[in-house]
């Protein structure tokens, strides 16, 4: 898809592009190659600064749940929280607040939020670092984030774009001195667009500034220089008009890198080292001047770049950069520096965002198994607290390092609070379960018995406690995982299963609460003396304090999956390419992944093969129960074309038909309990398979809400149905199509829980 399509501004930023064209037009060529290009400096991307306009640079920091390398700065919980929150405001909360802190640090552009991976693998590395592996979940919260993040007046960046779905050869690897290429994700035209392209239109349509290109390869070319997914997808078909940066050291080359669509190379060199040379910089001149990169591109490039820096105010009283984050971890060392970066001093810009990250830590978590009201707890006397993630943080509290300490998990006592490589965040402090148990025990002269070391538990530690049993147990177990690497297992770590077993032997009224990445399987879920289950997730910084809101009850769980807990691990498909044998491969073009399976990945795979499951997608317990009742819908698409307009407008997010509601269901849902509590009806839809074709999903999520309901209360949800939400991707015609024949619709509590069931008549 050549050439690269121009910035035009539509859709609000055309205001900001005319700046952005005045500040393009006093560019010397070498500052415009400089704008493109990053260079050593107190960020983790920096692009330098150009005195004489009073252009102070762009600071670009990691990362997606916390300003990474910053000291006196807060650590939320991860998107795999955010995502089982299903709740669109306090995501754009998140958002909003996490923006805030990057912007009193003076950075300009935040690395995130994350849609890719998606959660193709259920052992993918990063997966938590994103929302969820249902695409319209997904789209719908990286929507809220990115809005959020820009009404602060930051620039979101939303990555990694696209199918960057494992970490194992991300990159290419050199073996006897022979180059193997990345993995290549390859992919069909319509599991693209329904699957892995959809969160990414929302995160357009919600304006972001910016989209990161991934490292790994799409369908044979590198994500960096795909000119299909960028030139095609991103900037034509989805009427993007922000820019694209590379992921650090993700470019492979120069002029067909920008030719394909790619705007800025991060961190500018080929080497992380400063002074590395670089596809771009001095390249990017000689391409200009010997007529190999026309001006034109170069100019569009900038004022992809600046427009939305114009758009989101960054040229007038943006805060000075905190010099500390660079000292605190950086990649750059200040002898490194080619240009001069001005830093003022260091500020605390945490303020009281303590208290959304307690709020949404807990509306995160979600209860899985309650036998015998076990919770929420009745002021228990005697307390026991087990296993290595009750315990505070040994390792200290953050570490760039992939391979030790806290941010490389093979640490043993210490919490999980949130996962490792760049997406991780720099603790200021942590309130550890045990911490806060002991706090809330102590409030009513409660007894709260404890042993952190998972090794000692599993070797009869337990027989010291007394009395015993304690009233109730309460069992920490986690699970890490960490840019750099994918899962190995989906049980938690550190002999988990031994620590379960021998508590349950010792404690007729066992909790496990796990934290981490997810999902996982719970080879205990069924032993009776497994009272209660809690999915918590990564939390940030609050995490004690969360799930004690919710074992007390303070908070009533409301919390829903945002993934699928199968009964066992072999019921997962992997999704994974590697071997040994691959590892030890030098064919250049060793390592494919077929995406084979489609759109069946999760619930989709789970219910294609009709298997069961131990926790459905959209699954969680409350302390309180609801009732749904009476949908109906309202039909407009009987009046609709099929397809929609070709001669619409392309706005930021695609064809503005495609966004328009063309359908309105609603029903009621009732609190039929005793305490206050939320609700989540969601809203599934069934394709018809005999026009939409194979691999049409049987049925997909189109609609939640989260409602906040008073014991007795009645509220009526709506679920508008965009034409997206009502159409597949017709890959003959490149466009969104309408069947003809009638969709099924039901609604719910859960993929599986479903109770009332309707029908869009086409
Ligand atoms: C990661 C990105 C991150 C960048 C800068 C890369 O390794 O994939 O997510 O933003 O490093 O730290």
């Amino acid at each position: 898809m050549y050439p690269s399509p121009n910035i035009t501004g539509a859709g609000g930023w055309e205001a900001a592009l005319q700046k952005a064209q005045a500040f393009v037009d006093e560019l010397t060529l070498e500052e415009k190659a400089n704008m493109v290009t990053g260079t050593p400096g107190p960020c983790v991307g920096n692009i330098a600064p150009i005195p004489r306009l009073n252009f102070s640079g762009l600071c670009l920091q990691d990362g997606p749940l916390a300003i990474r390398q910053a000291i006196y700065a807060s650590v939320f919980p991860a998107g795999v929280s955010a995502a089982a929150s299903w709740d669109r405001s306090i995501n754009r909360q998140r958002g909003l607040l996490m923006a805030q802190e990057f912007r009193g640090k003076g950075a300009h552009i935040a690395l995130g939020p994350v849609v890719g991976p998606l959660g193709r693998s259920p052992y993918g590395g990063r997966n938590w670092e994103g929302f969820s592996p249902d695409s319209y979940l997904s789209g719908a919260l990286v929507e809220e984030t990115v809005v959020g993040m820009q009404n602060a007046g930051v620039q979101a960046c939303t990555k990694h774009y696209i199918m960057n779905e494992q970490e194992i050869q991300r990159n290419p690897t050199f073996i006897n001195g022979s180059k193997v290429e990345s993995l290549s994700s390859n992919v069909d035209d319509r599991t693209m667009h329904e699957t892995y392209l959809w969160p990414f239109a929302n995160a357009i349509r919600a304006g972001t500034a910016s989209i990161m290109c991934s490292y790994q390869r799409i369908n044979g070319s590198y994500g960096c220089q795909n000119s299909k997914a960028l030139n095609g997808l991103l900037k034509d078909e989805l009427g993007f008009q922000g820019y694209v940066m590379s992921d650090w050291m993700a470019t492979h080359s120069g002029v067909p890198a920008i030719q394909a669509g790619l705007d800025m190379n991060m961190p500018g060199g080929i080497a992380f080292t400063g002074g590395a040379p670089s596809y771009f910089g001095g390249n990017i001149t000689t391409g200009v001047n010997n007529g190999s990169l026309p001006i034109q591109r170069l100019d569009d490039m900038i004022l992809r770049i600046m427009t939305p820096y114009y758009f989101l105010g960054q040229d007038s009283g943006y805060p000075q950069l905190d010099g500390s984050t660079y000292t605190s971890g950086g990649f750059f060392p200040k002898q490194n520096w080619v240009h001069e970066f001005p830093t003022g001093p260091t500020v605390d810009v945490r303020e009281n965002h303590a208290s959304l990250i307690r709020e949404l830590g807990a509306a995160g978590t979600v209860l899985l198994k309650n036998t015998n009201t076990t919770l929420p707890l009745k002021q228990p006397k005697n307390i026991g607290v087990f296993g290595n993630d009750a315990a505070d943080f040994t390792q200290g509290q953050y570490t760039l390092s992939l391979s030790s300490g806290l941010a490389s998990g093979n640490y043993d006592i210490g919490t999980l609070a949130v996962g490792g490589g760049s997406g991780t965040g720099r603790f200021t402090y942590v309130v550890s379960p045990l911490e806060a148990i002991k706090a809330r025990g102590q409030s009513y002269g409660a007894l709260v018995q404890y042993m952190t070391s998972n090794f000692a538990i599993s070797n009869g530690g337990l027989s010291s406690v007394t009395p015993a049993p304690p009233d109730v147990c309460i069992v920490f177990l986690k699970s890490w995982a960490s840019e750099g690497d994918d899962r190995s297992s989906l049980i938690a770590e550190w002999n988990s299963t031994v620590v379960v077993e021998s508590t349950t032997k010792i404690c007729p009224n066992t909790v496990v609460i796990l934290h981490g990445a997810a999902p996982n399987v719970l080879p205990w879920k069924d032993n009776a003396n497994v009272t209660a289950i809690l999915a918590a997730h990564m939390p940030g910084q609050e995490t004690g304090n969360s799930i004690v809101d919710i074992l007390w009850g303070d908070v009533n769980p409301s919390g829903r999956l945002p993934y699928t807990i199968a009964n066992k691990e072999e019921d997962y498909s992997k999704l994974l390419v590697n071997s040994t044998e691959l590892v030890r491969s030098t064919d250049p073009d060793a390592w494919q992944a077929d995406f084979e399976e489609g759109q069946l990945i999760d619930y989709k795979e789970f219910d294609a093969k009709n298997k069961s499951v131990a926790y459905e997608f959209g699954f969680g317990l409350s302390y309180t129960s609801f009732e749904l009742s009476g949908l109906e819908i309202q039909n407009e698409v009987a009046n609709a074309t099929r397809t929609p307009s070709p001669s619409a407008k392309i706005l930021p997010g695609g064809n503005v038909e495609i966004w328009e509601t063309l359908v309105t269901a609603t029903a009621t849902v009732k609190n039929t309990g005793q305490r206050a509590g939320a609700a989540v009806p969601q809203l599934y839809l069934s394709l018809p398979a005999s026009e939409a074709g194979q691999g049409t999903p049987v049925r997909v999520l189109r609609g939640f809400d989260k409602v906040w309901l008073g014991a007795g209360e009645s509220k009526t949800v709506e679920f508008p149905l965009m034409r997206r939400d009502l159409s597949f991707w017709d890959t003959a015609a490149q466009t969104w199509r309408l069947p003809t024949t009638a969709i099924g619709v039901d609604v719910g509590f859960s993929s599986r829980d479903l109770k009332l069931k309707g029908k869009i008549g086409v």
